[in-house]
């Protein structure tokens, strides 16, 4: 049985820079796990179109785990046994309920209840670009949702406290983001999203031992962090670094961003003799 590595990564404050968003820091790791046959799974709280413009860039042809592992997307003939060549046509697997399911939960839950929010699925195009402060074509793809609704809360802590009461109660959960409160499957989580495709690689090659390697920065990648073989915890940008996911496995990377991301992944490498 021999050993092999997938990498799961998150993407802002992680490979990407918190503030020019640039991976260029991190080119010379990425290029060494393309020489090794590595995978390297970008794995973020963005939408599948989101992602797929970064992972052209990045010449990137493996699956993808977006909306915070709402979903996990395969391109298409990537776990085919016999191996076919896969194709740059990914297919979204959700790992939750559906995008208009949970819209339309909370417009009832909002109806009946009088709570005080508004969501992507309230907003066009325009006004979720003042909202994100992304340009216009970027908040197309943002809007692009399949399995989760990022929301403004209005309302009190009380009434904050009785909506995700009744949340939890219809199996969907919240995560805080930098903006929004995100609305998703209570099963939906990057860990386990990270579990379905290990179990993909596993069952396309069972000879193989594969380990998940880890990285991210912010609390939504805690259960990552932890579930992985090695986790690599980047400093945050606001400096307010993760504290979870410590054991012998773990790597603190010394910078923030693409330049810690790239020096910790070097020295994973190295540790394997992998060239
Ligand atoms: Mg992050």
């Amino acid at each position: 049985v021999t050993d092999r590595f997938v990498v799961f990564t998150d993407l802002d404050g992680t490979l990407l820079d918190h503030h020019t968003y640039s991976f260029e820091p991190a080119a010379p790791a990425i290029e060494r796990l393309r020489r090794n046959d590595v995978p390297l799974i970008l794995t973020s709280s963005k939408t599948m179109a989101e992602i797929m413009g970064l992972r052209t860039r990045l010449k990137n042809h493996h699956p993808l785990i977006a909306e915070n592992g709402s979903l996990v997307a395969v391109p298409e003939n990537y776990f085919r046994n016999p191996p076919k060549p896969a194709t740059d046509r990914v297919w979204p697997r959700l790992m939750g309920p559906g995008y208009e399911q949970i819209v339309k939960l909370l417009r009832d839950l909002r109806e009946e209840f009088s709570f005080q929010f508004e969501g992507f699925s309230d907003w066009d195009e325009d006004r979720v670009a003042v909202l994100t402060g992304l340009p216009r074509a970027d908040a197309v793809h943002a809007r692009e949702r399949l399995g989760s609704e990022p929301i403004q809360w209005k309302g009190s802590p009380e009434s904050w406290a009785q909506f995700t009461e009744l949340l939890r109660r219809n199996h969907l959960r919240t995560i805080r983001g930098g903006r929004f409160e995100h609305i998703l499957g209570g099963q939906a989580d990057k860990a386990r999203a990270m579990q379905n495709l290990l179990s993909m690689y596993a069952e396309r090659e069972g000879d193989v031992h594969w380990q998940a390697i880890a990285a991210g920065d912010s609390p939504n990648d805690i259960s990552m962090l932890e579930e992985a073989n090695i986790a690599v915890v980047i400093p945050a940008a606001s400096g307010k670094t993760l504290d979870a996911a410590r054991r012998d496995s773990t790597l603190f990377a010394s910078d923030p961003g693409p330049v810690g991301w790239n020096a910790a992944i070097n020295e994973i490498l190295d540790r394997f003799q992998l060239p």
